[in-house]
C-alpha cells in the first residue's frame, strides 16, 4: 500500500546481504523537488535542464538559471545534485532557436554538440551551475559524450568560467565534480579512456539502447525491437562497469530502465552504485532492493550472460523477481 511504501522513505536501500544501491531522482523542474524529498531520495542524479530553456521564449539568463540551481542545491541540504548541461535537439526543440532540419535528429545537432558550438551560451550555463556550487553538493554532467576531445573541450569552457568568476570575486566550488552520460556506443568502447577524464559516469539507457540496437526510441513501428534485455545491452553495461571500477570512477544509471524492478539484479550483479529514477519509482525499487541478495544477483548475471536471446533473459529476470517477492 501507499502508506507502507511511504514508511520505506527513511530506510536505507541496502540488500539483505549488505550491498547499498543509492537511489536518486530524475527531475526536470523545481516543482518535483517536494516529491523527491518525501521519497527519501539520496539526491538528484539527473536534473534535466531543458525545461529551463523551453519555458520562456528565449535563453534563460545566468541569474535566472543560478536561482533555480541554487534553490535545488539548498533544499537538498548537502545531498548530491547532478545538473546535466543542456540536452536540446533530438526530440526537444527551442522555438526561439533556429535549428537545422535533420534526417536523423537523435544522431544530429544536439546536447554537448550544440553546447560546444555555442560556447557563449554554454558558459552562461556553466557559470550559473558554478555559482550554485557554493550552496550545496553540486556536480556537473555532460550529455551525449562520444569522445575524449568533447570532454576536454567542455572542461576547457568550465575552466574559463571558473577563471572569470574568480576574477570577479564570485564564490564557487573549485573542485566541483564533473561526469558524463554514457549513452553512445563509442563512449562504451572508450570508457577506459573517458574514465581518466571524469569523476563519474551515468549510463543513459534510453539513448544507449536506441543507439546500440539502431532502434529509434520514438518510432512506434519498431518499438517492439527496443529491447532493454537484449544480450548486447547487458554486455554494454558490463563493459562500462569494468572500465570504470578499475579506475575508481563511480557508475550510476539514469535511463528509464533504472526504474524497472526486473533490472535490479543486473545493477546489483554488475556492481552499479547508484540509480537515478523518477520519484514515483524510488520506493517500489527500494522495496525490491531490500529483498534482493547481491550474491544471488551475481550468480544470476553469470547465467544471463550465457543466454543468447532477449526473451530468455527477460523471462529469467521475471522469474527471479517473482521468487524474490
Ligand atoms: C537517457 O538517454 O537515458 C537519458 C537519461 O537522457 P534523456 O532521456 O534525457 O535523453
Ligand atoms: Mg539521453
Amino acid at each position: 500500500s501507499k502508506e507502507r511504501l511511504q514508511q520505506l522513505a527513511l530506510v536505507p536501500p541496502v540488500t539483505p546481504d549488505g550491498m547499498m544501491l543509492e537511489l536518486a531522482a530524475n527531475i526536470s523542474t523545481l516543482k518535483e523537488l517536494d516529491a523527491v524529498l518525501r521519497s527519501g531520495a539520496h539526491g538528484i542524479g539527473l536534473f534535466r535542464t531543458e525545461f529551463l530553456y523551453m519555458d520562456r521564449g528565449r535563453f534563460p539568463t545566468e541569474q535566472e538559471q543560478y536561482e533555480v540551481y541554487r534553490e535545488a542545491a539548498e533544499r537538498l541540504q548537502g545531498k548530491p545534485l547532478i545538473i546535466r548541461t543542456l540536452d536540446i535537439g533530438g526530440d526537444k526543440h527551442l522555438d526561439y532557436q533556429e535549428m537545422p532540419e535533420e534526417e536523423n535528429p537523435f544522431l544530429g545537432f544536439r546536447a554537448i554538440r550544440f553546447s560546444l558550438s555555442r560556447k557563449d551560451l554554454f558558459k552562461v550555463q556553466l557559470r550559473a551551475i558554478l555559482r550554485a556550487s557554493a550552496h550545496g553538493n553540486v556536480q556537473i554532467m555532460y550529455p551525449l559524450i562520444a569522445s575524449v576531445e568533447e570532454v576536454r573541450e567542455a572542461n576547457g569552457v568550465l575552466a574559463e568560467a571558473k577563471r572569470e568568476l574568480a576574477a570577479e570575486g564570485v564564490p564557487y566550488r573549485e573542485d566541483v565534480p564533473t561526469g558524463i552520460m554514457i549513452e553512445v556506443p563509442a563512449a562504451v568502447a572508450i570508457a577506459e579512456l573517458l574514465a581518466e577524464e571524469v569523476s563519474f559516469f551515468s549510463i543513459g539507457t534510453n539513448d544507449l539502447i536506441q543507439f546500440t540496437l539502431a532502434v529509434d526510441r520514438m518510432n512506434e513501428q519498431i518499438s517492439h525491437m527496443y529491447e532493454p534485455f537484449h544480450p548486447a545491452v547487458l554486455r554494454m553495461l558490463r563493459a562500462v562497469v569494468e572500465a570504470a571500477s578499475s579506475r575508481g570512477v563511480r557508475v550510476g544509471v539514469c535511463g528509464e530502465l533504472a526504474g524497472d524492478v526486473r533490472a535490479i539484479p543486473i545493477w546489483l550483479g554488475l556492481g552499479i552504485q547508484e540509480l537515478s529514477l523518477s520519484s514515483q519509482a524510488i520506493l517500489p525499487v527500494k522495496e525490491a532492493v531490500l529483498r534482493t541478495f547481491a550474491q544471488e544477483s551475481r550468480g544470476l548475471m553469470e547465467e544471463l550472460f550465457s543466454l543468447r536471446i532477449a526473451s530468455a533473459i527477460r523471462e529469467r529476470l521475471e522469474r527471479f523477481h517473482s521468487e524474490a517477492v
